[in-house]
């Protein structure tokens, strides 16, 4: 059968002002037409007469743009496995994402050539740099040439996990994975070619690859992609659709760091640009956070000041979206439901049965997420044993904690069992829970916050906050606890604190909580 993503992609290609992709790098549009042009001659030229890449690893460095697409496709039609390389990571990183994934092939876009350098230096891999020009041969081809078929059960793509609980894995994913990753949640949330996302997210991670690209090449929508996230430009752009007559943007997905920049800038402005930055985002159909847990003061700070409900979904390199808000139905402090055909399981965490699918058997009960469909990964990168570990009779263990709660059985995620969950003298404590309460309490003016287990000989281990405070405040131990004392039980109420100027955090804007355990030894 045929890849949908280029099906539908050659069917929106017949319309010559269909625009793909709005490359801000450039300050040029392309349209579906030249994007799967581009990709078949890019295909053709990999090939270089062969018949198949039979699933070689081709690494991509190219900055968030047309190069980018047209790479991953031409990879995909040329029968190879796409891994892209985070363009913001160290050389050091990158050349554990190029080793790890025996990759044969770098395609790298001239725009990375000095950090290219050190690349090819330390791995030797052959590579193929690319500007637009050579992307896009001059002139139209009369006849679109086809994209060929896809085994849709080939692997098609390896990405690295973020490395919050060890050393990332790199998990494939397959042709029918990315689709059913791709294709349920355009439905979910209703995508349409009339749609248009800002997009700033990294394109190594499933959030910037399939929910923010993937979805709307599906769907025939227009990807407005800027190169990196940056809050002042946002805003601007923002405005300027109405007052520059800019196309309209429709949506806008993110991590929540990225909403609390926002937030910060516009706190900053004075009144008449609040009131332009409040009415851009009016033009805005959805907005969703996710890959991190939403604090509730930020969404509610975020729906004061765009009017913007924050759609939350759940997700992972290993599955895309399992679970998310339902569109119309967005419970604060929860992620929804699973998606359609994803089958959920939670099983006790001791005992390891199961607990039951009734919402009223549990409710409030917290259990190990298990998940099961076409969406969920092939295997591990060369990690056999990881796969077989994690992935039973097509069941993976997601590492997670959630519970279902309110009258409808919302799932809501308490954190990673290895690092966000607290084991102290017997008690289970989700570090999730913790921080919202801070960041929840205005006097302790905390501007951010990470709640991490530290191991300790008497209680297992202890309740410790690492806090950004706002602008010249203090806050010392006694305070803290003094404030927590009637709304945490006391077993949860931190017994560690450190004041630190900013939290360690990776390229998602995820705290990397194992960076943080040390400074409290
Ligand atoms: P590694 O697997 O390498 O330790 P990682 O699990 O952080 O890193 P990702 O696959 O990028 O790597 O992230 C998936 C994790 O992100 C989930 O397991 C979950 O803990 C967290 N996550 C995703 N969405 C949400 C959300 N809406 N709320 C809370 N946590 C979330
Ligand atoms: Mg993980």
């Amino acid at each position: 059968p045929d890849f949908p993503l280029f099906k539908n992609a050659l069917a929106y290609a017949k319309d010559p002002n269909n625009i793909a992709i709005d490359d801000q790098i450039l300050q040029k549009q392309f349209t579906y037409a030249e994007l799967v042009f581009a990709a078949a001659s890019l295909r053709n030229r990999l090939l270089a007469g062969k018949a198949d890449l039979e699933e070689q690893r081709i690494a991509i460095l190219c900055p968030s743009g047309f190069a980018y697409v047209v790479c991953q496709w031409a990879v995909w039609a040329a029968g190879g496995i796409a891994v892209p390389i985070c363009t913001s990571h160290p050389v050091a990183e990158q050349v554990y994402t190029v080793t790890d994934s025996q990759a044969t092939l770098l395609l790298v876009h001239t725009f990375y050539q000095d950090r290219q350098a050190a690349l090819v230096r330390e791995t030797g891999i052959e590579v193929l740099a690319l500007t637009e020009q050579e992307l896009l041969p001059s002139g139209q081809p009369a006849t679109l040439p086809g994209l060929i078929e896809m085994d849709v059960q080939r692997r098609a793509m390896i990405i690295y996990t973020s490395g919050t609980t060890g050393k990332p894995k790199g998990a494939v994913s397959t042709h029918d994975n990315i689709d059913a990753q791709t294709s349920v949640l355009v439905d979910a949330w209703h995508w349409t070619e009339k749609d248009r996302i800002y997009h700033i997210l990294p394109l190594h991670h499933v959030h910037g690859v399939i929910n923010a690209l993937a979805c709307p090449l599906f769907a025939g929508a227009t990807v407005e992609m800027h190169e990196k996230f940056d809050a002042r430009k946002t805003w601007q752009r923002w405005v300027d659709t109405e007052e520059k007559d800019k196309p309209k943007l429709t949506t806008f997905m993110t991590v929540p760091t990225v909403y609390a920049k926002l937030i910060a800038i516009y706190k900053a402005a004075p009144s008449n640009d609040q009131q332009r930055y409040r009415k851009s985002c009016n033009q805005f159909r959805f907005m969703v956070s996710g890959s991190a847990s939403l604090p509730t003061p930020m969404r509610e700070e975020w729906e004061r000041i765009s009017g913007q409900v924050l759609l939350e979904r759940y997700g992972m390199t290993e599955l895309g979206m399992a679970l998310s808000q339902p569109y119309d139905d967005r419970l604060e402090g929860t992620v929804g439901f699973p998606l359609k055909d994803v089958q959920v399981r939670l099983l006790a965490e001791v005992e390891g049965s199961e607990i039951g699918t009734d919402v009223s058997e549990t409710r409030n009960v917290p259990g190990l997420l298990h998940v099961k469909g076409r969406n969920v990964f092939k295997e591990y990168w060369q990690r056999p044993e990881a796969t077989a570990k994690e992935k039973v009779d097509g069941w993976f263990a997601t590492g997670d904690l959630v519970m279902r709660t309110g009258q409808k059985g919302y799932y809501q995620i308490l954190g990673r069992n290895s690092i966000d969950i607290i084991k102290t003298g017997g008690e289970k404590v989700s570090a999730l829970e913790i921080e919202r309460e801070i960041l929840s309490c205005p006097s302790l003016a905390v501007a951010d916050v990470a709640v991490v287990g530290v191991p300790d000989p008497e209680w297992g281990q202890r309740v410790a906050a690492a806090v950004v405070l706002d602008a010249n405040e203090t806050l010392d131990l006694d305070t803290l606890r003094i404030t927590l004392k009637n709304r945490l039980a006391v077993y949860k109420v931190p017994s560690m604190l450190k004041v630190v100027d900013q939290l360690p955090k990776n390229a998602m804007g995820k705290v990397t909580k194992k960076d943080l355990v040390p400074l409290f030894l």
